[in-house]
């Protein structure tokens, strides 16, 4: 079976990271999808690439998927997917369409390249582990999200930059968290900013937002109380119980635990009534 629909990833700023299996699938397909003919226009001339360009958006897909599909059904024709810059489908077009690939049976494949959301996260410096992209900035779904452990990453326009910042400052769970703002990777004027909301409100104020941002948050640091750290602890507490005294056990256990010595005092003796 071959492969009837490429998506190809493209650049996100430096045109030289288009990469060699990128242009080669362009080069090779019948016909190109993408959003805005103008702009891959630029990136097919720059790559010496000459192909028929069909507008793909959210908007017309209804009326352009059948097309497609009846045309590689029927004709055998071959088509690649682009977006503007980056990854099609994160946070633009192409979902739809792959999902009629899938209800079609048409063997379709990902060519691999740059994607904002995780360059970003390569650049932030926090952690990579546990991540979650939520799109472009969404009050409610930051605030469904916002428990959760994870760095969170999000996209942001120039002139929303500073009223999304004053919304998480506003937001008293994020308030203190440490963020990362990234604008235009990849390209000359590429930065890094870091720190908490207040001095990235007081840069921008300072510092016209220009380009492309992303906005990065670093995961929750929970502040455990001094109940829930001393739950931690029990089992030395109970190691030390049968062996030396409530007074000496309270002062071992707030000299390692730094928890003010009645505060322990009290806690042990709640919990063996003694
Ligand atoms: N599909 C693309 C991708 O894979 O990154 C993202 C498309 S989304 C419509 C465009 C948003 O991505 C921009 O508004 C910006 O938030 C982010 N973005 C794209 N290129 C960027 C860059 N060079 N530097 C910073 N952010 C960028």
């Amino acid at each position: 079976m071959t492969t009837s629909l490429y998506i190809v990833s493209t650049p996100i700023g430096n045109l030289n990271d288009f990469t060699f299996r990128g242009i080669e699938i362009l080069n090779k397909v019948d016909i190109i999808l993408c959003e805005d003919t103008r702009i891959t226009s630029k990136l097919l001339t720059n790559n010496s690439i000459n192909k028929p360009l069909v507008i793909y958006n959210d908007n017309n897909a209804n009326t352009v998927i059948p097309k497609v599909i009846k045309n590689i059904l029927n004709n055998n024709r071959i088509y690649a997917l682009v977006s503007d810059a980056g990854t099609p489908l994160i946070s633009d077009p192409g979902y739809k369409l792959i999902n009629a690939c899938i209800d079609n049976n048409i063997k379709y494949t990902a060519i691999p390249g740059p994607c904002a959301a995780i360059n970003a996260l390569v650049l932030s410096g926090l952690p990579s582990d546990k991540f979650l992209f939520i799109g472009f900035f969404n009050a409610k779904k930051l605030e469904e999200i916002s428990d959760l452990n994870n760095t969170i990453i999000m996209y942001e326009s120039p002139n929303r930059i500073l009223s999304t910042l004053e919304y998480i400052k506003n937001n008293n769970k994020f308030n203190n968290t440490n963020i990362v703002i990234i604008r235009e990777m990849t390209k000359i004027f590429e930065e890094v900013i870091r720190g908490k909301v207040d001095y990235l409100i007081e840069y921008f104020n300072n510092n016209k937002p220009r380009g492309e941002f992303v906005i990065l948050i670093s995961p929750q640091v929970k502040v455990l109380n001094s109940n829930e750290i001393l739950n931690n602890h029990l089992d030395l507490i109970n190691l030390l119980m049968d062996k030396i005294s409530l007074k000496d056990i309270s002062t071992i256990v707030s000299k390692y635990t730094k928890i003010n010595k009645n505060t322990v005092y009290n806690f042990i003796k709640n919990l063996h009534n003694v």
